[in-house]
């Protein structure tokens, strides 16, 4: 019966007719390269996180990797982050020389645990990557107590945090380096893309260096090149979504809270006791909720794969998984991570599940996602 319902995706994007039309005007207009409509994205961005700096970049992953060399980091430097993100997150460290560090995740907000950051630090830290991930923030006044503590650099990889705040103020209008990203899935995109806060025009205009083969102006009418850069620019295409996007971020982050209240309400107070598994925390002034995940009753291996099969076989709907545990990656274990380092990173990474949460979605696809996985947790 619930099978013959149409496909119901964990994500999907949505370009209104405005941007469609914006596109198009765009490829019409000659000038389809970085132009205009970076700058004018730019512009928007950095008025609506109060003035600060920003500038794009065709990744939220080579935005964080600038960052670390915008910094000075490189060959010798440790940097902190956590086992369970995009891998994107641990690579830039490798990318640019440093060593990853891991600190173990804390189970109820799934984001790094700063106690265990604390214990990390060592005479060689350098700087900290914290993930939001789902879309909720850390706990910010102890990250930058930490910080200022230890004298480190922070890089908000807040790539799923687009439209969350804390205490009131927005993810990106204060902090450090703050990395977005605009990849298909995320709370506002541009297919793919991402942007970088900066602190002061200094940084920005080096960021613009490494954005473009590190070619800077001399001279009246010269140029030269003095750090090596690489190929990072955003294009006026990708940009004119991105602008189109930024229309509806009140409105796309408004209604995945939404979305994510009438979760909790299906789900009912008595999910949790009736079927072992873990809702997610409840944050509505915080988290964009760019995805809502539960953590699974655990029965051993494929656990998650034969949840994720019924929900597709039996119900026609779509789930994901979002991550599995970074150092037991085998590029992370030839650096010597292995099995039991992080427990709680390990636990979940491979219990957690996303289920779907989209701007498109209805309260009846809610109550559809919730009636199937009810009927396949509670016995
Ligand atoms: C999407 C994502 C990234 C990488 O962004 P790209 O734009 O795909 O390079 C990094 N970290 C996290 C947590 C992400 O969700």
């Amino acid at each position: 019966m619930s099978a013959e319902l149409p496909f119901l995706p964990f994500s999907r994007p949505t370009i209104d007719e405005a941007t469609i039309t914006a596109v198009g005007e765009v490829l019409r207009s000659g000038w389809i390269t970085s132009g205009p409509k970076v700058a004018a994205f730019e512009a928007r961005m950095s008025e609506y996180f109060g003035g600060r700096p920003v500038r794009t970049f065709n990744s939220g992953t080579c935005t964080m990797e600038i960052a670390l060399r915008i910094a000075g980091i490189g060959p010798g430097d440790e940097v902190i982050t956590t086992p369970i993100s995009w891998v994107a997150t641990a690579n830039v460290i490798i990318e640019v020389g440093a060593t990853p560090v891991f600190a173990d995740i804390d189970p109820v907000t799934r984001n790094i645990d700063l106690d265990q950051v604390e214990a990390a630090i060592t005479p060689r830290t350098k700087a900290i990557i914290p993930v939001y991930l789902s879309g909720l923030p850390v706990d910010m006044d102890r990250l930058y107590a930490i910080a200022a503590k230890h004298k480190l650099r922070v890089v908000e990889d807040a790539a799923q945090a687009f439209g969350s705040e804390w205490k009131g103020k927005r993810i990106g209008a204060f902090g450090d380096f703050v990395s977005f990203s605009f990849q298909a899935n995320k709370n506002l995109t541009t297919g793919e893309g991402g942007a970088l806060v900066l602190n002061n025009l200094e940084e920005a205009k080096i960021a613009e260096k490494y954005r473009l083969q590190g070619v800077t102006r001399s001279g009246v009418d010269g140029i030269d090149v003095d750090v090596l850069g690489g190929k990072y620019n955003m294009s006026d295409i990708m940009a004119a979504i991105g602008l189109g996007q930024f229309d509806n971020i009140e409105a796309i982050t408004a209604h995945r809270r939404a979305l994510a209240r009438r979760y909790y309400e299906a789900f009912g107070p008595d999910f949790e006791a009736q079927s072992g598994a873990q809702l997610p925390l409840q944050a509505f002034d915080s988290s964009n909720y760019h995805l809502f995940q539960i953590i699974l009753p655990d029965h051993g291996p494929g656990t998650r794969a034969d949840f994720m099969n019924a929900m597709k076989e039996r119900f026609n709907i779509g789930t994901g998984y979002h991550y599995s545990p970074i150092h037991l990656f085998t590029l992370y274990r030839e650096r010597g991570f292995k099995e039991g380092m992080f427990p709680v990173a390990e636990k979940l990474g491979y219990l957690t599940v996303t289920l779907p949460m989209f701007y498109a979605m209805t309260f009846a696809d809610v109550d559809r996602a919730v009636a199937a996985v009810k009927a396949i947790l509670i016995k």
